[in-house]
């Protein structure tokens, strides 16, 4: 099949899939860009299921940036509790501020002007300025790498430079004109429900018929995905110190992991161990 003539099948038959299976989601409900974009901070590492309340609340806390702009950081801090990665929490609050200072609650529509806004990179721009703005911009998130890796049989380790090359210029290639977000929405979809890490339900999907790791039973191959850095395991050693009703916090220093963040006082139990030696 011709390349043009692949792509618009691509497109129209991802387009009435996603008219059917769409999942009803809260943020899908809403397109404006403040909507958009707290969805697309809070489900970066996150799962769908996870991050619905936690959108719900802060909506119904502040509804409209400036109100999340104005409150204090604390407050933004402690709503985010137990979502986990709190940087995000303090790109959100910084980006609000931005936007409300510098615009009066006003995101910008272009990709471009978006990537400058803190905590927004790539992705969210792509995702802010297609699905809330209507512009044919692309994504590639997680998910999208999954389904183009194995729709376009890319070999290459998925987090390479080239890979990610490829991936974002069929990314750009594929979205269209018309109802661009839709066509972002529906390729992430895919991936989260149909084109999975494992088994995925290649009979369920849309994209069968033009999929090059299902032509050439590569699916289980595919994407390429080189061994993590082992994450370092730090045994911690924290102190419960009460007087009456209160108890000892300290505040973490801003820079580093969990950065301004409350906790008991604590130190690394190695530390502990060298002082004792
Ligand atoms: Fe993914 Fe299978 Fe669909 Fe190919 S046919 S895009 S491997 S679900």
């Amino acid at each position: 099949m011709p390349e043009e003539e692949r792509d618009g099948a691509i497109a129209r038959q991802l387009a009435g899939w996603f008219a059917v299976a769409a999942r009803d989601l809260p943020w899908r409900r809403r397109r404006d860009p403040y909507a958009v974009w707290l969805s697309e901070i809070m489900l970066q590492q996150t799962r769908v299921e996870t991050v619905v309340p936690y959108f719900e609340r802060f909506l119904g806390r502040f509804p409209r940036v400036e109100e999340l702009a104005a409150a204090p950081l604390d407050d933004v801090l402690a709503l985010w509790s137990g979502l986990g990665y709190y940087r995000r929490a303090r790109e959100l609050y910084a980006c609000a501020r931005e936007v409300t200072t510098r615009s009066g609650g006003r995101f910008p529509g272009g990709g471009g002007a978006l990537r400058g806004l803190p905590g927004i990179g790539p992705y969210t721009a792509g995702a802010i300025s297609s699905i809330a703005f209507g512009r044919r911009e692309p994504l590639v998130d997680g998910n999208v790498a999954r389904v183009f890796a194995r729709l376009e049989g890319i070999d290459e380790p998925i987090k390479s430079s080239g890979a990610v090359k490829r991936l974002w210029e069929r990314a750009a290639a594929l979205v269209p004109e018309d109802r661009p977000g839709r066509f972002n929405e529906a390729l992430m979809e895919l991936g989260a429900t149909v084109c999975t890490p494992r088994d995925p339900r290649c009979g369920s999907c849309p994209l069968e018929r033009v999929c090059v790791a299902r032509a050439t039973g590569r699916v289980g191959e595919l994407p390429v995905v080189e061994e993590k850095r082992k994450v370092p395991v730090v045994a911690m050693v924290a102190a419960v110190l009460r007087r009456g009703d209160l108890v000892l916090f300290a505040r973490r220093s801003e820079g580093g992991l969990f950065g301004g963040l409350w906790e008991p006082p604590m130190v690394e139990a190695a530390s502990l161990e060298g002082a004792r030696a």
